[in-house]
């Protein structure tokens, strides 16, 4: 009987043991920071392109935590970026065409509202104009993402610290006649429609904005040369410049991969995803050397249907055979696919992105990991 007595003490210690050491590790592994890169249309094939096209090591080689993530709509199997985006930024499913809109059509909080209140920043980044879908989600609420103009306004009305991408028209070439570049300096935005900036530029900025093109970007082999890593290290050293405010949320977009895929274009494809490979470095150089930066990159969903399939020869008497050391990039639709598609996740709280779940999860797991839904 006192031995069963002792057996059981020393169980019930175990536990409280076993107990303890999760607080403790849950308060250890809190990141202070999060950089989400969203790779539009890119799923494990586009992700795999790196490591037969690109040069130099890709940078997706550095992450130890994978996941996979189902991308479903509410209302379809195949997702498009809106409700995309949405399940990210807001954490609801929602119907392809939605801006940070539940399947009801009304509005559901951001990340960026809820860490406005706690003096944590936020920054958006894309190589699209900053009003399309991808980073619309993040800032604005709206039932369709063709409202282009309405979306710029809630750019214009957020709390969003730094932005980069196209699409000056939807601020100063408006159907209501309002400069919207005028309500962004009066939000204490400094804006800049040429190029980006040293940092020594921006430092004493407030906000910094950057509307860099008309419409969207110009493609990576079109003349935008290290935009996206140039604007990735910038927005990261603006946000973080603040001794006592100095953490972040940002998300950077490589939206033209998912452009490459639609045009069934596997070179175009390939150059945007090793720019985006290129961006994913700075954000790792930045989290490797802080320690409190959480590092998450996933897509939306997968376009093209796209396969590093192998080439179909002829051999001399006629005969077709396929060459597996001759790599076709290989389509099967002009449009999205429903395929998982993989999460890369780096620094403290990324062995919570392990595991097969919803996109959706995505917002929760940051949530869970920083804290940043918790009550002050
Ligand atoms: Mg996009
Ligand atoms: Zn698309």
């Amino acid at each position: 009987m006192k031995f069963k007595k002792i057996i059981l003490g020393c169980i019930v210690l175990m536990l409280f043991a076993c107990k303890q050491r999760t607080i403790v590790n849950e308060e250890v592994t809190a990141p202070k920071n999060v950089i989400l890169l969203i790779g539009d249309g890119m799923g494990l094939s586009q992700v795999s392109s790196a490591f037969y096209f690109k040069e130099s090591s890709p940078n997706f080689a550095r992450f130890k935590h994978i996941g996979l993530i189902k991308t479903s709509s509410s209302r379809e199997d195949i997702t498009d970026s809106g409700a995309g985006a949405t399940a990210f930024a807001c954490g609801v499913k929602t119907y392809n065409g939605a801006i940070g809109v539940a399947d009801d059509s009304t509005d559901v909080e951001n990340l960026v509202e809820i860490i406005s209140s706690k003096k944590i920043k936020s920054g958006l980044i894309s190589t699209s104009s900053i009003t399309h879908a991808t980073p619309a989600a993040f800032y604005a609420h709206n039932i369709s993402r063709r409202s282009t103009e309405e979306i710029a306004l809630d750019l214009a009305q957020s709390d969003v610290d730094f932005f980069a991408g196209g699409g000056i028209r939807y601020f100063n070439n408006r159907s209501d006649e309002k400069n919207l570049l005028n309500e962004l300096k009066e939000k204490d935005f400094t804006i800049d429609t040429t190029a980006l900036s040293d940092f020594s530029v921006i430092q004493s900025y407030s906000k910094a904005a950057y509307l860099l093109a008309d419409r969207h970007m110009p493609k990576a082999s079109e003349g935008r040369g290290d935009y996206l890593a140039k604007a990735t290290e910038l927005a990261i050293q603006f946000l973080s410049k603040d001794e006592e405010n100095p953490n972040f949320f940002m998300m950077v977009e490589g939206s033209q991969i998912d452009w490459g895929g639609h045009a069934n274009d596997g070179e175009y494809l390939v150059s945007e995803l090793i720019d985006f490979d290129d961006a994913i470095g700075k954000a790792l150089d930045f989290a490797e050397q802080d320690g409190n930066t959480l590092v998450i990159v996933t897509a939306d969903h997968e376009t093209g249907g796209f396969t590093l399939a192998s080439t179909i020869k002829k051999r001399e008497d006629g005969s077709e055979y396929s060459d597996y050391n001759d790599l076709s990039m290989t389509f099967s639709t002009n449009g999205h696919s429903a395929t998982l598609i993989p999460v890369f996740a780096f620094g403290p709280g990324s062995e919570e992105f392990i595991g097969v779940y919803e996109n959706t999860d995505i917002f929760e797991k940051i949530l869970k990991t920083t804290k940043w839904g918790k009550e002050d």
